[in-house]
């Protein structure tokens, strides 16, 4: 046997797959039983209180969920991964396990609109102190953490202007004050990034945009020590808030080809930023790649790839944006990215919907932003399709 650890590629293709083989077949199953049946109390007991492997109940666990869980977690080098219903089930069941009332989190404003509305709606509701600091200011937001706080909340790159912050300066800085470390990876894909590797505590993921990467599955994951996992897993599983089956297996199928459909997405959004930032009717590109980008020299040391989600601003602002999206042949005009198709929006209608004209100017977003999300299509054909829809102007 090979004793060099597998690639990510092989990981893609084989990790959580083996173990659950049933009957011969190749292709994880995908159990519905909502229970399983013990042929005695004894053996199901021993199950139930944690002694034997098996399954109860599939609110709590699953062959195929597991399976699912299984093929994150070897990705993200991580000892332990659970999984949730939607990105945001992750996010909120990771946070609401993590914090009670009097604790203090630490992050930044450009958080995906669903966790800033977490921040600054549910979390104060239950007296938690939220201290949101300006995302690529280093030295603010070590100060901030010195103050002292229970959890260092990162996301990087951020959703949708792409900033990049130093997570293994950040995560070493809550550290020092005993807090922990979380960092939502869906922009990056552990093909770009890994940040338990940079020491955080605990991954989490949209597997709805980049992992399933079909568009047609919602799921979320968090991977990190089995200590801390084990306390997220026991608050999901009071919670509900399970990944289906179903849905386990269309995320399953979809990451086996993780790492083919990063490689071209990293390659084809490189391409387009800069065909972007030479067109006249475009006044800035988003984009970590970008030789000039302010958090380049960053995203170059602690990623592999700089991702498939660019954004960039159009000189005619939100008008110029109205005209353009909906001349593009090879874009869905939806809120989604990381899928096979390119997606494309202004955050207004997608990432940040959830947000106010106010607090997204908060943000720093602007109105006339739009947010390419490549897919795995031919860049040149992208690039053309660009070039034809911005002809419009
Ligand atoms: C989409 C997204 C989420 C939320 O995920 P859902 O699966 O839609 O709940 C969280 N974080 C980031 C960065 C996202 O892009």
């Amino acid at each position: 046997m090979s004793t060099t650890p597998p690639g990510s590629g092989t990981l893609s293709v084989w990790a959580g797959e083996d173990s659950y083989l049933a009957e011969g077949a190749t292709q994880v199953p995908v159990v519905h039983s909502v229970s399983f049946g013990y042929p005695d109390v004894d053996t199901w007991l021993e199950v139930a209180q944690g002694r034997q492997l098996g399954h109860i109940y599939s609110r709590n666990t699953n062959p195929t969920v597991q399976a699912f869980e299984e093929k994150v977690r070897q990705l993200e080098g991580a000892e332990a991964a659970t999984s949730f219903a939607t990105g945001m089930a992750a996010i909120s069941n990771t946070l609401f396990t993590l914090l009670a009332p009097g604790d203090r989190v630490v992050s930044v404003k450009d958080t995906y609109g669903g966790t800033n509305k977490l921040f600054l709606e549910f979390l104060p509701r239950l007296r938690v102190d939220v201290a949101l600091c300006d995302t690529t200011d280093h030295t603010a937001i070590e100060a901030s953490i010195a103050q002292g706080c229970t959890v260092l909340y990162l996301e990087s790159p951020t959703n949708p202007t792409l900033k990049v912050v130093d997570l293994a300066r950040l995560i070493r800085a809550a550290h020092e004050v005993g807090a922990l470390a979380v960092v939502d990876n869906t922009f990056a894909t552990p093909i770009n990034q890994n940040p338990l590797a940079l020491g955080a505590d605990l991954v989490l993921h949209s597997a709805t945009k980049f992992l399933g990467g079909h568009a047609d599955a919602l799921g979320g994951v968090a991977c990190g020590s089995a200590a801390l996992v084990n306390r997220i897993f026991h608050y999901r599983e009071i919670t509900g808030a399970t990944l289906d089956a179903m849905a386990a297996y269309l995320l399953l199928r979809g990451m086996k080809t993780l790492h083919l459909r990063i490689r071209q997405q990293n390659e084809s959004a490189l391409r387009i930023a800069r065909f972007l930032q030479a067109h006249p009717a475009v006044s800035k590109v988003f984009y970590p790649g970008l030789p000039d980008d302010e958090g380049h020299a960053i995203a170059s040391r602690q990623m592999r790839g700089y991702g498939g989600v660019l954004s960039f601003m159009l000189k005619g602002g939100f008008e110029a944006v109205r005209k353009v999206l909906p001349a593009l042949q090879y874009a869905h005009l939806a809120a989604n990215l990381g899928a096979v198709e390119t997606v494309v929006g202004p955050p207004a209608t997608t990432s940040h919907v959830e947000s106010t004209p106010a607090e997204r100017e908060a943000m720093g977003i602007p109105e006339g932003l739009v947010r390419y999300a490549v897919g795995i299509e031919d860049t040149d054909d992208l690039i053309a399709d660009l070039a034809q829809a911005l002809e419009q102007l």
